[in-house]
């Protein structure tokens, strides 16, 4: 991906403002050079194996190697998990950090400046690393406010998970991302490419080379209608195939996967043909959708979570105007059912919970709903941690307790793979090296 790591940007930091960083530093939790954790069980997100009795040595914000038994060198600092699952740090490929979906969100877009949605992003960032989600894709944002939320987790600032963000998704003209849908006329304007609507493959093509210029890592389209826009239809196609190729063509020059929201078969369709990286929500894929994945090896993000929270949400009077409460009562209750045949049939999956219209920090959530539309506890695991670093090509990076990687580590007590519930009580949490949190240490 395109994206510095964190320590890039720390290095370059630490080069030119020596003094600032000092301060910055002295602020942030403790970081040591050189520690020992000693697990009593392992997840190996790569096999989807619980190993026992390993040391994980971790030097400088990465992991230096993984042993068997428990053994300390000299001058490591010790955490003492043996009374725990250790797993590698989560990761959720679908939040909208700077949204927190409510009644009032459709009047927010009348009254807030960018400073009110990026001070809620601390929050909410703060709140998801502390969930035990070290690293999210950002769907969608306002003002690129999640843009500088990476580079302020980057350099320490605020806490956060690791961001790897689309800005502003792109729509076409009343499509489910058009930021002006619903407004009155006067308001609504003509919205172009630098916002986030295109019409046609030249400013498909704008607004992919926009967000490069924005300092996204990633595209993020709107092929179909969906639940929560002020529009009629949750599922019609809303790009032309000429929009779709020009939009991923353009994509891969500049590095950037595309992931696509999609409900309807047709649009959703267009786009796996077209080349896209994942498909999020899928609701009314069928075999044929599913054959077509397979084919191409277009990764599946399902977010139930999302679809639960709004089909209850449909039953709350007033929650949601009448024109998204109909779409949200309709479309909700699907997505677990199309989850569980896309995971029977094979379909590569990565986990994602569309947070921002749950609360953020509930992420784990998203884990009991996969298991209990019949996927195994492990491949669960694996889909938050190994697979969703392969969608985000940062296998090399993250996804794995293994040597090389950044140190996000996280544990649990119990097993989860027996009881999933687990990781909504995550105990220890760190990244990049950093702890964040941690149960008391025996003496
Ligand atoms: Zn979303």
């Amino acid at each position: 991906m395109t994206t510095m790591t964190n320590r890039g940007i720390f290095r370059i930091r630490a080069a030119t403002l020596a003094a600032a960083l000092l301060a910055s530093i002295c602020a942030a939790p403790a970081v040591a050079e050189s520690l020992a954790i000693f697990a009593g069980q392992m997840f190996d997100s790569e096999s989807g194996n619980m190993l026992e009795n390993r040391t994980i040595h971790v030097v400088d914000g990465r992991i230096e190697s993984v042993q068997k038994g428990f053994a300390k060198r000299d001058r490591e600092q010790l955490v003492d998990l043996r009374g725990y699952t250790v797993l590698p740090g989560l990761m959720d490929m679908h939040t909208h950090l700077v949204t927190e979906f409510g009644p009032r969100t459709y009047v927010e877009r009348y009254t807030w400046n960018p400073a009110d949605y990026a001070l809620r992003g601390v929050d909410t960032a703060r709140r998801t690393l502390m969930a035990g989600f070290t690293t999210v894709r950002d769907l969608g944002d306002t003002d690129n406010v999640t843009v500088s939320l990476r580079k302020a987790i980057g350099q320490g600032t605020i806490d956060g998970p690791r961001i790897f963000t689309a800005g502003k998704s792109i729509a076409t003209t009343g499509g489910h991302a058009d930021p002006t849908n619903g407004y009155r006329m006067e308001l609504m304007g003509q919205p172009g490419p630098i916002d986030g609507v295109v019409n046609g493959v030249a400013s498909a093509r704008e607004a992919v080379r926009q967000r490069y210029k924005d300092g996204a890592d990633l595209i993020k389209i709107t092929a179909t209608g969906g639940v929560l826009s002020v529009a009629k239809s949750g599922q019609n196609p809303q790009f032309m195939k000429d929009e779709l190729e020009a939009v991923v063509s353009t994509a891969k020059d500049y590095g950037f996967t595309v992931a696509v929201h999609a409900h309807g078969k047709e649009g959703m369709e267009r786009a796996i043909r077209a080349g896209v990286d994942s498909i999020e929500h899928g609701t009314y894929m069928d075999g044929e959708t599913i054959e077509l994945m397979k084919r191409n090896g277009t990764w599946y993000v399902p977010t139930l979570l999302a679809g639960d929270w709004v089909t209850e949400k449909s039953r709350v009077e007033g929650f949601f105007p009448e024109i998204v409460r109909t779409k949200a009562a309709t479309i909700g209750p699907l997505i677990k059912e199309t989850f569980a045949e896309a995971y029977r049939r094979g379909v590569k999956i990565a986990f994602g919970t569309d947070s921002g219209v749950s609360r953020h920090g509930d992420n784990a959530q998203e884990f009991a709903l996969m298991v209990d539309a019949g996927m195994t506890p492990a491949d669960a695991l694996r889909s938050a941690t190994w697979n969703a670093a392969e969608l985000l090509h940062m296998q090399d990076q993250l996804g794995s307790i293994s040597a090389g990687k950044h140190a996000d580590i996280i544990a649990v007590a119990g097993n989860p793979l027996e009881d999933i519930t687990q990781l909504q009580r995550v105990r220890f949490i760190m990244k990049g090296g950093k702890i964040y949190r941690q149960p008391p240490q025996p003496r």
